[in-house]
């Protein structure tokens, strides 16, 4: 499935706000998050993925960001070619991720500090999932953070070159 990265991320984010604008929201219980987005105005980000899949991976690492940033914080979402290669990156401001479990919380039910998650809420299934979707879907992601300042998730996946695009191949759904 070819799918066009501007656009699936805008209705993605669009949902996002909708639920932390509205006032009484349950989810963003006027924490006054806000989203910033970097997406190129040019539909040229093209890549062959599963559209339902990757939702529930951007879903995943959005309902993350808001659920670790601080009251008052920006989430920012940007979207760029980094070689031949197109890179979603997902930044917040909140507590950050110690150097030693970068890799670790990708893993089934783990979670940095227990007590501290407890009060979160969750099961510690959110990044093990995302990371097995993003593998099947061919692409990478990781985390970089720095603690106290805030974590970055990156994914990346493979540019569609427009080549593909207009020797008429036959894509078919994965
Ligand atoms: P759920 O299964 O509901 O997603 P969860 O959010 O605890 O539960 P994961 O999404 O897999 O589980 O994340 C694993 C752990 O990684 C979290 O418990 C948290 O400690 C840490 N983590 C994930 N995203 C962030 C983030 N943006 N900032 C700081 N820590 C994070
Ligand atoms: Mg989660």
């Amino acid at each position: 499935e070819i799918v066009e990265l501007n656009a699936m991320l805008n209705s993605i984010l669009d949902r996002f706000d909708m639920i932390l604008l509205s006032p009484n929201a349950q989810f963003s219980d006027n924490r006054k998050i806000k989203i910033v987005r970097e997406i190129p105005e040019t539909p040229e980000f093209w890549v062959d993925i599963d559209y339902d899949k990757m939702t529930q991976v951007l879903d995943n690492i959005m309902n993350n960001a808001v659920k670790y940033s601080p009251d008052g914080g920006t989430i920012t979402v940007s979207l760029e070619k980094v070689g031949h290669k197109v890179q979603i990156s997902i930044a917040d401001q909140g507590l950050g991720i110690p150097k030693e479990d970068l890799t670790r919380v990708f893993g089934r039910f783990f979670r940095v500090d227990k007590s501290r998650s407890r009060a979160q809420g969750g099961t510690g299934l959110g990044l093990a999932i995302a990371k097995e979707v993003v593998e099947t879907l061919n692409g990478e992601i990781w985390v970089e953070s720095e603690e106290n300042k805030g974590s970055t998730f990156k994914l990346t996946f493979n540019y569609v070159e427009d080549e593909l695009l207009l020797s008429g191949k036959n894509w078919d759904d994965d």
